[in-house]
C-alpha cells in the first residue's frame, strides 16, 4: 500500500516522530528534522507574508546545500510549487525555466545571485518579486578549501538573507496547505536534447510513491545514511537522496557539488550506506587520490540509475566497492525509478548481447514493449518502453501538445528500446534516438560501448554516427584511456572487430582526454556528434 498521500505528508511524519534525528550532515555540520521543519517554517511564513500563494512557484536555484532542502520543503509548506534549477545553468537557461514556470519567488546563493540570477531579473523578463539568498558558506564552518577557495559573502541590494529570515523568526506556524496527490510538488526540467526543455510535473503522489519504492528496494533503516552525490536538482537527487532521507529517518550527507576527493573524505567522516549516482560518478569515486576499499565499507548498498552500466565496468567496481551496484532505471517523467533490481539480487546479464538488465518494474507499475505501430511486441523482442504507474508524471507545464504527444493516456512513451525475457527482467538496448543506421543496419552505440570497456585500457567510451559517403553513417568511438594504460587506434579497432558482426565495429576511433558529461554524469553522445 502507498503509505503517504503528498511529499509534505512524509516529511511532516518524520518530524513529529523523530524530530531530533540527523537530517542532513554538510560538511561539519549536522542539522535534525526539527531544525530543518523551523527553517521550512521560517521561508515559508516569510514567502506567504509577501503573497505567495497556493499553487505559486518558488525557483530553486542552488547547488547540494542544505537551502535546496528548506526551500523545497519550504515551497510546499506554502501550498505552492518548487522548480528545481541546475546550479550550472547560465543566464540563457535560468532565464527560460523562470519565464516558463511563471516563478514568482527565487532562492538562491549569493555568489549565483551575483554572477548569473542578478543579471537575469534586471531584464524585467521574470515574474520573480521576491528573492531569497544564502551564503555558500552557511550551514557550515569548514568552508573546505578545495571547493570554496575564494568564496566571499556577497549580499546584494534587493534580496533577503535566508538564514536571518530562519533567525529573526518568531515561531509561529504557517496554516497546513491544502495539498492532494496530485498536486504538482516540483517542476524538473528536461535536458532539453530535443527542442526547448520541457518542465516535467512531479506531483506530489509521484515523489511520495517512489520515495517508498527506493526504502523498500534498499531496506534503508533510520540512522543508515544516504550519501547525496547526485545533484539534487535532479529528479534522482530530489527523490533517491531527499525523499527517502525524509522517509526512512536517515540522515542525508551532503557536499556542495561532486567532487571524488571531497566525497571521499564525507564518506570517512559520516560512514552512509546507501547511494544511487550514475555508474560515472563511482568510476570518479573509485579513482580519487588516496581511495581504499577499506575507505568505502559502509557503503552497504549501491545504486546506479541514470546511464547503463557497462558488465565489465561493473565488475570492476564490484571489487573496489566491494558491494554489488545495482541497476536502477527511468526517467525524469517516472520520477526516477520505473524498474530496478532489489536489493541483494544480481541482475541476469542478457547471453545474447551481453547486457546487464536495468530490472523489474516497480510496484504497481505495468510496461509494455512496444513496436512501431504501438502494438505490444512478443516476449524477446525490441520495442519502445511505455510505463504507466503512480510515478509517471502528470505532464509538461504549459504544453499539452507535448503532455498529449508524450504521455498520451498517461502512458508515458519512453523513447527508449529494449526488450522484456521471459521472466520479466527488462533489458535497455538503447534510446531510441541514438540508433546509428550503417548502410541500412541498425546499430545501437550501447552493445558497442559495451565492448570498449571490457578492454583494459579503456575508461570510458561513447559511439556515436558520423556521416559517410558509402554506409550513409558510420560508426566511430570516443575513448579515454585508465592513467597509465595505452592502446592505439588500430588495436582497438581490431580488438572489437573479433567480437561483433562487420557492420558494428567502429570504423574511426578518437582519444580523449575526458568525455562530455551532464551533471548527473551521463555521458553526452550528442555533443560528440556536433563536434564534427
Ligand atoms: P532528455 O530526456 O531531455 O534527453 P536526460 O537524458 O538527461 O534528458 P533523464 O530523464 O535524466 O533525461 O534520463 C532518462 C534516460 O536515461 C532514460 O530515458 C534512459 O535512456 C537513460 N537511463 C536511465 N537509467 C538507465 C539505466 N539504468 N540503464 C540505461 N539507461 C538508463
Amino acid at each position: 500500500a502507498v503509505e503517504y498521500a503528498t511529499a509534505l505528508d512524509v516529511f511532516d511524519a518524520a518530524v513529529s516522530s523523530d524530530p531530533d534525528r540527523p537530517f542532513l550532515h554538510y560538511f561539519d555540520t549536522t542539522l535534525t528534522f526539527a531544525e530543518i521543519d523551523r527553517a521550512a517554517n521560517a521561508l515559508a511564513s516569510a514567502l506567504v507574508a509577501d503573497g505567495f500563494a497556493a499553487g505559486d512557484r518558488l525557483a530553486v536555484y542552488v547547488q547540494n546545500n542544505p537551502a535546496y532542502v528548506i526551500g523545497i520543503v519550504a515551497a510546499w509548506k506554502a501550498g505552492g510549487i518548487a522548480v528545481a534549477i541546475n546550479p550550472m545553468n547560465r543566464q540563457r537557461e535560468l532565464s527560460y525555466m523562470l519565464i516558463d514556470s511563471g516563478a514568482t519567488a527565487l532562492l538562491t546563493l549569493d555568489d549565483l545571485y551575483a554572477d548569473v540570477a542578478e543579471e537575469v531579473l534586471g531584464s524585467g523578463t521574470t515574474s520573480v518579486r521576491t528573492v531569497f539568498t544564502s551564503s555558500p558558506l552557511d550551514f557550515q564552518t569548514r568552508n573546505d578549501r578545495r571547493l570554496f577557495e575564494g568564496v566571499e559573502r556577497r549580499r546584494s541590494e534587493g534580496t533577503r538573507d535566508l538564514v536571518e529570515t530562519i533567525e529573526s523568526y518568531d515561531g509561529t506556524v504557517p496554516p497546513a496547505p491544502a495539498l492532494a496527490p496530485g498536486d504538482v510538488a516540483v517542476l524538473t526540467y528536461t535536458s532539453g536534447t530535443t527542442g526547448e526543455p520541457k518542465g516535467a510535473m512531479n506531483t506530489h503522489g509521484n515523489l511520495a510513491f517512489n520515495a517508498q519504492t527506493y526504502r523498500d528496494w534498499t531496506g534503508l533503516a533510520p540512522g543508515e545514511g544516504v550519501l547525496g552525490i547526485a545533484p539534487l536538482f535532479h529528479i534522482t537527487g530530489l527523490v533517491g537522496h531527499v525523499m527517502v532521507a525524509m522517509l526512512a529517518r536517515s540522515p542525508l550527507v551532503l557536499t556542495h557539488r561532486f567532487a571524488p576527493d571531497v566525497a571521499l573524505d564525507a564518506i570517512r567522516e559520516w560512514q552512509p550506506v546507501f547511494t544511487v549516482a550514475a555508474i560515472t560518478a563511482y568510476n570518479a569515486l573509485s579513482a580519487a587520490p588516496g581511495a581504499t576499499p577499506a575507505d568505502f565499507e559502509s557503503l552497504r548498498v549501491l545504486y546506479s540509475g541514470g546511464a547503463p552500466i557497462a558488465p565489465a565496468m561493473a565488475d570492476r567496481l564490484e571489487t573496489v566497492f566491494g558491494a554489488y551496484i545495482h541497476n536502477i532505471y527511468g526517467l525524469t517523467e517516472t520520477s526516477s525509478p520505473s524498474h530496478g533490481v532489489p536489493r541483494g539480487v544480481r541482475a541476469p546479464v542478457d547471453p545474447t548481447s551481453g547486457a546487464l538488465s536495468v530490472g523489474v518494474p516497480v510496484f504497481n507499475t505495468v510496461v509494455r514493449v512496444v513496436g512501431e505501430d504501438g502494438e505490444d511486441v512478443p516476449v524477446g523482442e525490441i520495442g519502445e518502453f511505455v510505463t504507466k504507474g503512480p510515478q509517471v508524471v502528470s505532464g509538461y507545464w504549459n504544453k499539452p501538445d507535448k503532455t498529449a504527444e508524450s504521455i498520451p493516456g498517461g502512458e508515458l512513451r519512453t523513447g527508449d528500446v529494449g526488450f522484456m525475457d521471459s521472466d520479466g527482467w527488462f533489458y535497455v538496448v538503447d534510446r531510441k534516438k541514438d540508433m546509428i543506421n550503417a548502410s541500412g543496419y541498425k546499430v545501437w552505440p550501447r552493445e558497442v560501448e559495451d565492448v570498449l570497456y571490457s578492454h583494459p585500457a579503456v575508461r570510458e567510451a561513447a559511439v556515436v554516427g558520423v556521416p559517410d559517403e558509402y554506409r550513409g553513417e558510420t560508426v566511430k568511438a570516443y575513448v579515454s584511456l585508465r592513467n597509465g594504460e595505452s592502446v592505439d587506434a588500430d588495436e582497438l579497432v581490431a580488438y572489437c572487430k573479433t567480437q561483433m558482426a562487420a557492420y558494428k565495429y567502429p570504423r574511426q576511433v578518437e582519444f580523449v582526454v575526458d568525455l562530455p558529461k551532464t551533471v548527473t554524469g551521463k555521458i553526452l553522445r550528442r555533443e560528440l556528434r556536433d563536434l564534427r
